[in-house]
């Protein structure tokens, strides 16, 4: 997406920062916290084109000058993008950061680094954080995400203005998916928008690896009347394979049958909410689905901690077709 193009959602950060912006307050340390896929890595991308754009307006930069043109090109010398390696943060990053920051930028007024998702980090990392955090060495930025159900340390909030981002509302998603895949039909849009519980992230993510299809095929299975019986057996194994075959999509697809789930939960008490279609099992009850959605949790424990994946989605599928 171009520094020129609409962000969508968001009024609240889009305010925050077009004012601090405005009367040159900038905070030297942020921390964008929000669900997965709701734009904070868009919005400090943004931000690092405004500060050094010559001629912005409001929350949008020209999009045309040298800076905007190498940042759009993902080439800006001084746009600094810190990712998780295998997971998370580790502390050596945090400390090639600190002595990088200790030079002058290359050619911006101001550097912005972006550390992303920074609940990744182990406290060891995020400790070694504090000093630079609390006083940035000159004409640097630095923007912290967070996941809002991630841990972030007291500490680190304490040494960065928060900004809230928040799920989008479905028009939202559904504006911003069609915007990014040209053959993506309405219908289809606004299922992920419903999907990805606002987060047009999330959406992309499960449109781009087809999980729909096969979200849609496993709950077929699950409620099939002789899902549970012997004969079926063989074809739950095979599915348990085959999701157990997304890795680390795999809490994605979890995710999707969990929320399956609850909207069946709706239907058995009454509220359609509009998923009267779904794929059901007439006789579950009320602690049955409970009881699966427990089984849910424990599996997404177990692949946290590891755990032989195919093991825990075959445990988990035999459980969910009980
Ligand atoms: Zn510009």
């Amino acid at each position: 997406m171009s520094e020129t193009q609409q962000l969508y959602g968001q009024s609240q950060a889009k305010n925050l920062l077009t004012r601090s912006i405005a009367a040159d307050r900038l905070a030297h340390a942020y921390l964008f916290r929000g669900p997965d896929g709701v734009g904070k890595q868009l919005f400090a991308k943004r931000l690092a084109a405004i500060i050094n754009c010559k001629q912005s307006e409001g929350f949008v930069a020209c999009g045309t000058c040298s800076s905007c043109k190498k940042l759009a090109a993902g080439s800006h010398p001084d746009f600094v993008l810190v990712s998780p390696q295998k997971g998370a943060i580790k502390i050596d990053q945090v400390r090639a950061l600190i002595k990088s920051l200790s030079f002058a930028p290359y050619e911006a007024k101001t550097r912005v680094v972006v550390l992303e998702d920074i609940h990744t980090m182990r406290a060891e990392a995020a400790n070694s954080l504090l000093k630079t955090l609390e006083e940035p060495p000159e004409n640097n930025i630095l923007i912290l995400t967070a996941d809002t159900a991630g841990n972030v340390l007291q500490t680190i909030i304490s040494r960065c203005q928060s900004i809230p981002f928040y799920s989008l509302t479905t028009e939202e998603t559904v504006s911003i998916l069609m915007a990014q895949e040209d053959e993506l039909d309405l219908d289809t849009a606004h299922l992920l928008a419903r999907l990805s519980e606002g987060s047009p992230g999330k959406g992309l993510l499960f449109y781009k690896k087809d999980l729909i299809p096969l979200w849609q095929e496993l709950t077929s299975l699950l409620v099939e009347p002789e899902s549970n019986s012997d004969k079926n057996s063989g074809k739950v194994l095979l599915m348990a394979e085959r999701i157990a075959a997304l890795k680390e999509d795999l809490p994605y697809l979890l995710g999707l049958i969990r929320l399956w789930l609850r909207d069946c939960l709706f239907v058995l008490n009454g509220h359609d909410q509009g998923t009267e279609s779904l794929n059901r099992r007439k006789e579950w009850n009320s602690p049955q689905y409970f009881a699966k959605l427990q089984a849910i949790d424990r599996a997404e424990k177990e692949l946290s901690r590891n755990c032989n994946r195919t093991l825990v989605c075959e445990v988990l599928l035999f459980q969910l077709t009980a």
